[in-house]
């Protein structure tokens, strides 16, 4: 598995809602109120389909 799950800085509104669903990955970041991932390799992948499924402007993505 060589790709990596990131979240668009400019695109995140930060609801929390892939946090809530996957926090393992996903954290807000108290300064930018952003959603950042804190582990890009490591995470279960049925819930971080989950919370790109979640996320309601689709800034979660998968780089090959
Ligand atoms: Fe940002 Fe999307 Fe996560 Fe909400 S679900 S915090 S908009 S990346």
């Amino acid at each position: 598995m060589s790709r990596k799950i990131y979240v668009d800085q400019d695109e995140c509104i930060g609801c929390g809602s892939c946090e809530g669903i996957c926090p393992e990955v996903f954290q807000l970041n108290e300064e930018t109120g952003k959603s950042e991932v804190i582990k890009p390799e490591g995470g279960p992948e049925d819930l971080i389909e989950e919370a790109i499924d979640s996320c309601p402007v689709e800034a979660i993505h998968w780089q090959e």
